[in-house]
């Protein structure tokens, strides 16, 4: 396992973080007034991603699957300091089209469509011309257990016809998303993960409604703006299936992988933010007669900080490695590790930072309560932490002796408290 950096990708981290030092970090005030106070797209994005492209930062988060794939082809481990790096600010990713959810769905696309679809639906979203959403949480049922999903896809000759509700798409409220993927049941009599099927929607057909734009926690995500949408009798062409019919439950395995390694690569770099601006509110702020940044407890917490960015960083770089390998089916434990420590991590940073900048911190004048808020979902969407964390106990091996007869039990088998299993 080694986790040096390529020469590639020591040289594109440094692009990388020249360009969002240089071209990204000084448009965030104008991106904060124009998107989040004055709700309406930043006037220089288009200018600053087609610089962007230009100088060859553009599509950096696809996986390198072949030679004749698009994107820069870097592989996980090597996009880990780049996703950190652009994950600073809540639209740094953006200007790289690297944002979620368009990358783990132009990741699935790419594994799964065929090339009429990649022609349709993939180029656009390479081209950075349209936006795209996932579709599977649904507001009736549980869908932490993805075999609940109720959406109807009903087969009939060269249609295919969708009735259900959705909700928290990421995306599907952006002014630009031309398409959903939309997760339903199209063979409700199969094996309970054989009865779900992908199906790409454009999100112009009649019958389908988004209803209302959704903020979670008060937080609005302004880069891909979040829908709950009804599905009414919707009727597509049956080429818009993705993948196998009745294989969606492990078509949507593709973008799952990388949507949360991807997001946790995000969290770290939300949270060296947050260790910045903590030691540096700390060290300007005097209280009862010291700089906050003299109290133990704040050195503490930002010690307490950096041991556990490092430590989930590496873990970060050891299933980004993993996935790598080309082993999706060996690394969805590590994937799932990551996926319950980062945001947990980044939640406790964030609580701390709130708590260091006082009543400042809670404003929306600082991203404190954007890595809060993104923290917070992270620890539920993509699966919660207690589904994860039950997959993880399942995985984990089982000792094959009792209590008994345990060689840590220092005590002669038949002498000690309880009785050998042989006995
Ligand atoms: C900001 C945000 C963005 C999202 N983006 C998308 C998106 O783009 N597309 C999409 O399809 N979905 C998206 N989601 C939805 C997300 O994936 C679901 O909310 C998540 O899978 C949980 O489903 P649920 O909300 O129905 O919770 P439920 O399934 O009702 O679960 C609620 C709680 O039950 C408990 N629970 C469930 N199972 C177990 C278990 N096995 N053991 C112990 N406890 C358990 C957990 O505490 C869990 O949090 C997003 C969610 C948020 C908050």
């Amino acid at each position: 396992m080694r986790f040096d950096t390529s020469n590639r990708s020591a040289a594109m981290e440094s692009r990388v973080s020249a360009f969002f030092e240089r071209e990204v970090l000084p448009r965030h005030r104008d991106w904060v007034e124009q998107v989040m106070r004055q709700g309406r797209p930043a006037d220089f994005l288009p200018a600053l991603r087609d610089k962007a492209r230009a100088e060859g930062l553009w599509n950096l988060a696809l996986p390198a699957l072949g030679d004749d794939e698009p994107g820069t082809r870097l592989t996980n481990l090597e996009f880990a300091p780049l996703a950190e790096i652009m994950g600073k600010l809540p639209w740094g990713s953006q200007v790289f089209n690297c944002q979620a959810p368009d990358v783990p769905n132009m990741a699935m696309l790419q594994a799964l469509a065929t090339p009429e679809q990649k022609a349709r639906w993939l180029d656009p979203l390479l081209d950075g011309t349209t936006r795209s959403a996932f579709a599977m949480t649904e507001p009736d049922v549980a869908s932490s257990d993805a075999s609940n999903i109720a959406t109807r896809l009903d087969f009939d000759g060269d249609s295919i016809r969708i009735n259900g509700r959705k909700w928290f798409a990421t995306g599907g409220a952006h002014p630009d998303c031309s398409f959903l993927i939309v997760m339903g049941i199209s063979d409700p009599d199969n094996a309970r993960t054989a009865r779900q099927s992908m199906v790409l929607v454009p999100t112009d057909t009649p019958g389908l409604t988004v209803t209302r734009e959704l903020s979670y926690l008060g937080w609005e995500d302004h880069v891909a703006p979040i829908a709950q949408i009804e599905l009414n009798d919707v009727i597509v062409p049956a080429e818009n299936l993705l993948g196998e019919r009745g294989r969606g439950f492990k078509g949507a395995q593709v973008r799952l992988g990388p949507a949360r390694i991807h997001h946790a690569m995000r969290c770290i770099g939300l949270a060296e933010m947050l260790v910045e601006l903590m030691i540096v509110r700390a060290r300007e702020r005097t209280a009862f007669g010291r700089a906050v940044i003299d109290y133990d407890t704040i050195q503490r917490w930002i010690g307490e900080a950096r041991v556990d960015i490092d430590m989930n960083r590496l873990a970060i770089q050891r299933c980004a490695w993993l996935l790598d390998q080309g082993g999706d089916t060996a690394s969805w434990r590590p994937v799932s590790m990551i996926k319950v420590s980062v945001p947990n991590m980044l939640q406790k940073i964030a609580d701390r930072a709130l708590q260091i900048f006082g009543a400042m911190g809670g404003l929306d004048d600082l991203p404190i309560h954007h890595a809060f808020a993104y923290a917070r979902w992270f620890r539920i969407g993509d699966g919660p932490d207690e589904v994860h964390l039950r997959q993880i106990f399942r995985s984990e091996p089982q000792p094959g002796w009792s209590l008994a007869d345990s060689p840590y039990l220092a005590v002669p088998a038949g002498t000690g408290p309880m009785r050998s299993a042989a006995e």
